[in-house]
């Protein structure tokens, strides 16, 4: 006998693609991680972490030097205030801390809002913490519809999921879309756990605002990070939660008992990556602008239909016309004849909407890019 929680879901469809794509000696523009190197300097420190026997559980919500750094790196950035001591928790992974957070706040039958398409992981996270998903659809230019969003908030919400920037859509909400989620939040009692996990992939000056520095927001918002994509080491999984100190012991609890505790050297590794000069997120943000560019052109000339992203690393693309298949045997087609792999749309959709559409991420070497370009002009022959 299994449990009803896992009757909810089915295991990932993004991770499920990458084991095709291996199947099929395909380009995987379908799960989000780089095929280029990690920083050989953030590599350096976590061999030296291990050579110098940092190789022990850490403190059970993160070693004492990464949590300082992370709080120092919230105030600068983020414009969060974050004790070390009381308001951090360090996870495996941003993934852990999503469902940390929503083990933390949840109670069965709780309504949580989301915004669709959404990442694959909400839907999970929310089957397991008993929460009941009300989705409120992005307009077709990602805008957000007001009126559906005033609308799915009522007595039994609970909390409210955002990911900014977006994962699958590149949205980067503005200042004034956080600030009518913030007034709604406030007004209804509502929580918000934010992911900002591509915090530091924008384009075109875009401005990342983290919706926890928002006035009356600082007691009522879970604001996740790591270091997977921003330092590229998705592998590593190292990331964090910051909340008042009420949510974060309840966060803490949960985490203790679900993992101990994140890999300890690898923690102290990432605390010498958020001493990386400036000019080190100047340049990753440079470096992935033009692999959005680069897939944008190759999908454009394809067929496809799509949006630039504004921030992370995926471009969410309608199939092109005259292509008479859903988006699951097109992503399979793809695969194993035209030997790229990407992510159905389904996988971040409830609707329907998501069946004419495919997910590609550009985090990959140019040359990856190129080739999954030239194979990707087949199609349109
Ligand atoms: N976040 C990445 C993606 O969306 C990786 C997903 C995963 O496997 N955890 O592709």
């Amino acid at each position: 006998m299994l449990s009803r929680r896992v009757d909810h879901f089915v295991e990932s469809v993004i991770r499920d693609m990458t084991r095709l794509s291996i199947k099929h000696n395909a380009i995987n523009l379908a799960q989000g991680f780089p095929d280029f190197p990690a920083p050989p300097e953030l590599k350096r420190a976590a061999a030296s972490a291990i050579m110098d026997d940092y190789n022990q559980y850490s403190i059970t919500w993160g070693a004492k030097d990464l949590r300082d750094e992370i709080s120092r790196k919230a105030s600068e950035y983020n414009h969060i205030e974050a004790d070390p001591e009381s308001e951090i928790t360090v996870t495996c992974g941003a993934t852990e801390a999503m469902m940390a957070s929503m083990l933390a706040i949840i109670n069965e039958g709780d309504e949580v809002v989301v915004f669709e398409p959404f990442y694959e992981n909400y839907g999970p996270d929310a089957a397991v913490s008993g929460a009941i998903p009300r989705l409120v659809p992005l307009n077709e230019d990602n805008s957000i519809d007001e009126e559906a969003l005033s609308s799915a908030f009522n007595k039994k919400t609970r909390a409210l999921i955002l990911n900014t920037p977006n994962n699958p859509c590149g949205k980067v909400f503005t200042k004034r879309e956080l600030k009518l989620i913030a007034d709604l939040c406030i007004e209804h009692d509502v929580t918000v756990v934010t992911d900002e996990i591509y915090e530091y992939i924008l384009y075109d000056n875009k401005k990342h605002v983290s919706i926890g520095s928002l006035d009356g927001m600082g007691d009522r918002t879970i604001t996740i990070s790591g270091f997977s994509k921003t330092y590229s080491v998705t592998g590593w999984r190292i990331g964090y939660a910051l909340a008042e100190k009420n949510l974060t012991s309840a966060i803490r609890k949960v985490h203790d008992f679900l993992t101990v505790g994140a890999p300890a050297p690898l923690q102290h590794a990432c605390a010498s990556a958020l001493r990386f000069p400036d000019s080190y997120y100047e340049e990753l943000a440079k470096m992935y602008d033009g692999k959005r560019k680069l897939l944008y052109n190759a999908l454009i000339k394809a067929g496809f239909k799509c949006m630039m992203p504004e921030g992370a690393y995926y471009i969410l693309a309608d199939i092109p016309e005259g292509i008479d298949m859903d988006d699951m045997a097109f992503a399979r087609y793809m695969v194993s004849e035209v030997g790229v792999a990407a992510v159905p749309g389904s996988s971040f959709f409830r609707s329907e909407a998501g069946k004419h559409k495919l997910r590609f991420t550009f985090s990959k070497k140019d040359e990856t890019l190129m080739e999954a370009a030239r194979r990707l002009e087949g199609l349109s022959i």
